[in-house]
């Protein structure tokens, strides 16, 4: 058995459907559970129309186009998911009329990016003569926490999925980032989360491997939308992917590492403009040698938070009581690093931080600098290496780019730093020259 999933860009539009139907069909020898997200944009749009609903009430024609356009490019019936539709606008008619949108009501609206893309898709399998079915995920058994917007999956969703899936015996289509928590609400795993339940879904049935079909050919040495010169890597280790996915590479979700770790299944990233490239193949180990640094991530959206206490720093208890202000204000921290007097901590929450600085205030002197990015480089071999550390410093002064803070994880596998927001392409793509375009990049 393999699982494959297949991304909003992959599934864009009628002629991406038929590719990824095509390639489902060439693999029905190792029995392919599919995995889908919405269709590339829809799940931005729905997020806009559920925003909007709060306002007044909204331009729906856009969303109803889109799906009429992919049905008509597949030659399926104009209403075949009018149902799901409808249930939406009057979703949307309901935020309006009480003004409030919750956590709960945003994640009911995203699930339809998934349902509708997980019906048609099955539909396309099915005209080119494969036996398919659409099946939501909760219909699995797949349960989660009620943490709308970043649900965890729940242990017993493992034993559910198995059992569901060794009764269906047509090629199942599954909705990626959706399920429900135990009193039936519906939950989303966190943007780009398909790929996590892909891998959930290989670890429940023990599938041979998980494929993540995209539109790059595997993870590549940079974003090569920043790096144009970036090229695949054809191995990559769970630990390195995690940190990866962790600091910004959007290729593949960070938790996708979880279920695959526990299980030990392979994920190999594949690029569905090219099917024959093999990819990159991510396992428990990539094996000896390669170069010191694997990938250079990048992560937008950073903002640094400063707490300056003369007194109290280095009093026993006091880390405990400015975490413990981070952990009820659920502000999740990325880089720490400390001195004598002051701690400075970065985040890539999106949400306010006044309630988390007012409280801060409180004991401590605090000031907050939005703006700013973290670059990270990851890689088995920096463990290793002696100066991939010097070389980077050396890099970044050339480039002009100043490093606001560093930090290297115990596993010694990521180094990672803060800039600023503009710096990130320049970092990114002379770091790039240094340690994948150089002969000898001196490590
Ligand atoms: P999908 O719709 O298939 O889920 P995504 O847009 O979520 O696709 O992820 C693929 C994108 O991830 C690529 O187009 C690329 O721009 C970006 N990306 C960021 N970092 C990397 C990397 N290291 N290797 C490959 N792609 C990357
Ligand atoms: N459609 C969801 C998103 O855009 C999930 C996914 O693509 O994996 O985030
Ligand atoms: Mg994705």
């Amino acid at each position: 058995m393999i699982v494959m999933k297949f991304g909003g860009t992959s599934l864009a539009d009628a002629s991406r459907i038929r590719e990824a139907a095509a390639l489902v069909e060439k693999h029905l020898p190792e029995r392919p559970v599919v995995v889908v997200s919405a269709h590339a944009g829809v799940t931005n749009r729905l997020i806009e129309l559920a925003r909007e609903a709060l306002r007044r009430r909204t331009r729906f024609d856009g969303i109803r186009a889109r799906h009429a356009e992919i049905l008509s490019g597949l030659a399926l019936p104009g209403d075949f998911v009018d149902d799901l539709l409808e249930e939406l606008e009057s979703l949307l008619t309901g935020i309006t009329l009480v003004r409030e949108l919750t956590p709960r009501s945003l994640d009911y609206v995203l699930s339809f990016g998934e349902r509708i893309s997980a019906r048609i898709f099955a539909a396309a399998l099915r005209s080119g003569g494969v036996g398919a079915r659409a099946i939501p995920a909760w219909d699995l058994g797949l349960v989660t926490d009620s943490a709308f917007g970043e649900a965890h999956p729940l242990e017993e969703s493992y034993p559910r999925i198995r059992r569901s899936l060794a009764r269906v015996r047509d090629v199942p289509v599954i909705t990626g980032f959706i399920a429900k928590d135990r009193e039936g609400n519906i939950t989303t795993l966190g943007r780009s989360g398909s790929d996590y339940t892909a891998a959930l879904v290989g670890a429940a049935v023990g599938a041979e491997e998980v494929q993540i079909w995209t539109d790059v050919p595997g993870v590549m040495t940079a974003d090569p939308r920043i790096v144009p010169e970036a090229r695949s890597l054809s191995r990559l280790s769970f630990r390195e992917a995690g940190e990866l996915a962790y600091y910004g590479a959007r290729v593949i979700h960070p938790s996708t590492m979880i279920p695959a770790v526990r299980s030990g299944i392979p994920i190999r990233v594949l690029n569905t403009a090219a099917p024959g490239h093999p990819g990159t193949v991510i396992l428990a180990e990539r094996g000896a040698g390669g170069p010191s640094v694997s990938s250079i991530a990048h992560k937008r959206g950073v903002t640094l938070i400063n707490v300056v206490s003369t007194r109290m720093l280095l009093q026993h208890g006091f880390m405990a009581k400015l975490f413990d202000v981070f952990a009820r204000h659920e502000v999740v921290v990325d880089m720490i690093s400390t001195s004598e007097i002051s701690v400075s901590i970065t985040t890539d929450v999106g949400r306010d931080l006044t309630p988390l600085r007012r409280e801060l205030s409180t004991f401590a002197e605090v000031s907050v600098e939005g703006g700013k990015a973290i670059v990270c480089l990851v890689g088995e071999g920096i463990r290793a290496s002696k100066d991939t550390e010097t070389l980077v410093f050396r890099t970044l002064e050339e480039a002009g780019v100043r490093t606001r803070m560093i930090s290297m994880g115990a596993t010694r596998i990521n180094l990672s730093f803060l800039v600023d927001e503009a710096d990130v392409e320049p970092a990114v793509r002379a770091l790039h020259r240094v340690f994948f375009e150089r002969e000898d990049p001196g490590t």
